[in-house]
Order: C-alpha cells, then structure tokens, then sequence
C-alpha cells in the first residue's frame, strides 16, 4: 500500500535522470529499500544481487558499519566546513594527503567536487587557466572520444558523446571535438591491437592538425576503460601510447577515472596498471563508494605549479560551497581503509572469477563479445556471430534485458544495442560472482526466446 502511493507521488513530483519522462510515467519507479554487501531489496521485499554496483559506485558494498559509523561521528563533530577564506577541516585534510600519496606519480595535488561531472568542469577550467598562465591563450580546443562519457553538465555532456546528452540540448560547444573509439570488437582497423593503437594514434594527430596544430589543442579526455559507452577496454598499451602522443604535442593528457578509479579495473587507478601518470585524474563514485556524494581532481606537481604562479596573490576563482565537505571526506577515509584492508584484494580475485564465468557464457548463440577488466566487464549480444549484427531495437534491449535480469534477481546494466554491463560491489563472495553468470545464462535463454530476437535470428 505504502509502496503504491510512493509510485504515484514519484510518478506526479521525482523527475529522474536520464530516463523517458513519458516512458517512466507509464513504467512507474521500482523502489530499492535496503542493501546489505552486494545485495539490495525491493520495496517487496525482493532479494537481488547488485550487479552493477548502484550506478558503478557503491565498490565497499552496502551496509559497511565502519563507514556508517564515520559519517555519524563526522555529522556529530563539524557537519560542514568551507574551503573558502583558507579554512578547512581534518578529514578532508587527510583524505587529499592519503589520497595524494596513493596517486601515480606527481598527481600530489587533490581538488574535491560533488561528483565527477563537476570534476570533468572542474579540468576545464583549470587547464583552460593553465594555457593562459603560459601565455598560450590560443590552447583552447578539447578533444574526446566517441562512445566517451564525461558527464551530465553543460560542459562535461559536451565532451560526452552519447547522442541522448546531446539532442536538444544544444551542446557539443564548437571546441568541444571527438575521434573514433578504440572500440576493438567494432573497429575498422580491425581487432589487431597494434593496428588499433596506431589507428587511434593517427586520428589524434589528423584532429590535432584539423584544428591548427598543437598550439590550438588544450587537453585530450579518455576513459581507461570506456563505461556508459559499452564497456569497451582498450588494447594493452593504448592508454600509454595516447598518454605519450600528448606528451609530445604539448597536449594535457586527462584520465577520467570516474567509474576505473578505488578498485574497480583492480589496483586503486586503472592508470597504475599501464604505469603512466597522466597530467590530471578526474574521479568519484568508489571515491565515497555512493554512500554520499564527492568526487576529486588530482592534478600533477607540473600543473599545480604553473597554476598558482600564474594567479600570485589572485584568487582561482574556482569553488563550489560544498568542495572537500567534512562528512564525505570522513567517508571517504573510512572507505580508503577498507580498500586498503583487504577490499581491493577480494576485488582482484572476484573479478578474475567474473571475467572466467562471463567467457563461459561465449558458447551461447547469442554471446558475440566478452570483455572486461577485474569488476568491470560487459558481454555484447549479437544475433549473428559471424556478421557481428547487433540486437534489433524492436527487442528493445535495455529495458527488457533489464527487467528479464530483474525478475532473475540480478541487477545489471542494459545498453540498448545488446550489451550487458557488470560492475559489482568489490565485496562480492565467490557465491555471489557465480549466481551473477547462472543468473544471466537465464536472461540470455529467456533473451533468445523473445520474439523479437528470434524473428532476427
Ligand atoms: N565521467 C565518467 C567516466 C563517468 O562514468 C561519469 C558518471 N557515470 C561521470 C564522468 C559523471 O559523474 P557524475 O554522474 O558523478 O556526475
């Protein structure tokens, strides 16, 4: 009863993100009322394994006392501090030296936001401050990937290349520009990795040369593993071959780590794994594991340092009331501890066991494509293996993958060309990984059974 009268007020006052506003009036929302681990409950009462991590952020699991408990005692003793007028507050303090520490290479330097597309604005505005403080005012074109995202602001949506962020909306900017993908089940150069690294290499360059050369181009965005785009894990060395093709332009390289960062590909950032250090990291989600909002830029020594002597005694007037706020940076050190108490760990070996279970589903007629890194994977969906023919819309992937995962009692995430996103809580137990593949082998029976698929086949 309670739960009814909750959808039509949802139905009649919530606007939610990035849904059909007609679609979601008529669907009505699915309540979540509690979450324990990797596991969450519908307002019926019904058990699912989150395996999706909320929205690839709760990477600590539900329910962690130690972080409930640090967020109280923080809410108890300074609910808020501001960063302005020089003040500040210990945790977050502490979380920007820890974190600091713990970053790649010079990346010594942490400005802290609300989330990561505000984290995304947060770099543009700096390295277009950065150029000018080099007396290169003329280094003001972006460059992004396609199949890229980088947020839901004005700014970030526009170096997102998702066409929904962008119809209507009146965005890319004209400095805002994409090449293609390094996408290997669907690249052109084919699936050879070197042939997809020096493709992606020569596209850089070609945009770079389009726009005026390097002098015009101020810093080049990339995911190191592209998520809301499909889940799609480059070569082994693409990250370090595009880190290094910047570093000869002259072109600031940014690592948006806002779904790779705290565990998720494995170590603490994915960049640790190609062993670059890229000019800034944009991060979030993992960062507090969603149990409150923040996200942070990490920005090198050589950054920071051309930066502040280019403002002297001047403000960076660059700020949000809520930057480094003292109950997220208490959450946030909670949450470090138990990453570094064993989390990653388990994480590590989860995911080799998620990555072995979802390449068994590959015999099944519909699997065209597995991927992935630690807990973060994707199987894409084809209806015919040879010719790589993606799921025909009138199946209407997203939704009905998701709600056939959803009655299963799995929570994924469904793209609407036929992909099946994975990314659970580092938590997960061996159990747990292995009712995730059982469960989507029954999604892709049911799948293969819809209509729809069957009169594609
Ligand atoms: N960058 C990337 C790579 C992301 O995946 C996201 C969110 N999914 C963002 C930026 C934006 O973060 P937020 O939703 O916290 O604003």
């Amino acid at each position: 009863m309670l739960a009814n009268s909750l959808v039509e007020l949802d139905r009649a006052h919530l606007i939610h993100p990035v849904a059909s506003w007609r679609g979601h009036e008529a669907a009505g929302v699915r309540l979540l009322a509690s979450g324990k681990g990797a596991r969450v409950r519908d307002a019926q009462g019904h058990e699912l394994i989150d395996g999706f991590a909320g929205l690839w952020c709760v990477n600590a699991g539900y329910g962690q006392d130690s972080v409930v408990e640090a967020a109280t005692q923080q809410m108890r003793e300074l609910a808020y501090a501001t960063g302005y007028f020089g003040l500040g507050s210990e945790p977050a303090v502490r979380l920007a030296a820890r974190l600091a520490e713990a970053a790649p290479g010079d990346l010594d330097h942490v400005y802290f936001t609300l989330g990561g597309s505000d984290a995304v604005d947060s770099t543009v505005r700096f390295i277009r401050y950065y150029w000018n403080a080099r007396g290169m005012p003329g280094k003001d074109q972006f460059i992004s990937l396609e199949q890229g995202y980088h947020g839901s602001s004005t700014v970030g949506a526009g170096l997102t290349a998702i066409p929904s962020f962008h119809a209507g909306f009146g965005v890319p900017y004209d400095w805002q520009h994409k090449i293609p993908s390094h996408y290997s089940y669907r690249n052109p150069a084919g699936s050879d990795d070197a042939a997809i690294i020096e493709a992606s290499r020569a596209q850089l360059l070609a945009k770079v040369a389009e726009l005026g050369g390097p002098e015009r181009v101020a810093a080049f965005y990339a995911e190191p593993i592209q998520g809301s785009g499909g889940v799609l894990v480059p070569p082994k060395g693409w990250m370090r071959a595009m880190r290094d093709l910047c570093a000869e332009l002259d072109i600031l390289f940014v690592a948006d780590e806002v779904i790779t960062a705290f565990g998720r590909t494995g170590p603490l950032f994915a960049c640790e794994e190609e062993g670059i250090v890229p000019d800034l990291i944009t991060a979030a989600k993992g960062l507090t594991s969603g149990y409150v909002p923040m996200g942070a830029v990490f920005m090198s020594d050589r950054v920071y340092q051309v930066i502040a002597d280019g403002a002297g005694a001047a403000a960076v007037g660059h700020g949000y009331t809520y930057s480094a706020h003292p109950v997220s940076a208490a959450v946030g050190l909670a949450v470090l501890d138990l990453y570094e108490g064993g989390l990653l760990e388990n994480g590590r070996r989860m995911g080799a066991r998620l990555m072995e279970g979802l390449r068994g589903l590959g015999d099944h007629p519909l699997v065209g494509d597995v991927r992935g890194r630690g807990m973060l994977a994707a199987i894409e969906l084809v209806t015919d293996k040879a010719a790589k023919t993606p799921l025909p819309a009138a199946s209407q992937p997203a939704t009905r993958i998701f709600d056939r995962a959803w009655d299963q009692g799995l929570v994924i995430r469904a793209f609407g060309w036929g992909v099946i996103g994975y990314a659970p809580p580092l938590c997960c137990t061996e159990e747990e990984i292995d009712l995730i593949v059982a469960r989507t082998r029954k999604v892709l029976d049911l799948t293969l059974e819809d209509p729809d698929i069957r009169a594609a086949l």
